[in-house]
């Protein structure tokens, strides 16, 4: 018999949402609802290259269908996972662990 356990989590499990430095390994921890890409690595001395270039987050449109941002993140997962290794920075999920909701095993003899 093979047991297979698996987490299951939804947005709002999210605690802190950590961008880690491909280069130097230094990590910047972030809120969930307050989230932005750093524009570099925050290392002074770390040779890695910018993080992110483009327009800044207060000069886009503040215009969004709303469906746009569940498709554009949804979309964004498998964009990111199969374009391993092309951003300067990784992105971690980190998560409170509680085992409440997890159904009891009870094993009968
Ligand atoms: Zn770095």
């Amino acid at each position: 018999m093979t047991i297979e356990h698996s987490i299951v989590v939804g947005l709002d499990d999210i605690k802190t949402v950590i961008f880690e430095c491909r280069q130097c390994r230094t990590r910047v921890s972030m809120l969930p609802n307050d989230i932005r890409i750093p524009q570099k690595c925050p290392n002074e001395n770390c040779a890695s290259r910018e993080w992110i270039t483009g327009i800044p987050a207060n000069v886009r449109s503040s215009y969004e269908a709303s469906t746009a941002k569940y498709v554009n993140f949804v979309e964004a997962i498998g964009h990111i996972r199969k374009s391993k290794n092309d951003a300067a920075f990784r992105i971690l999920l980190e998560f409170d662990e509680t085992d409440s909701e997890m159904p009891s095993c009870e094993m009968q003899s």
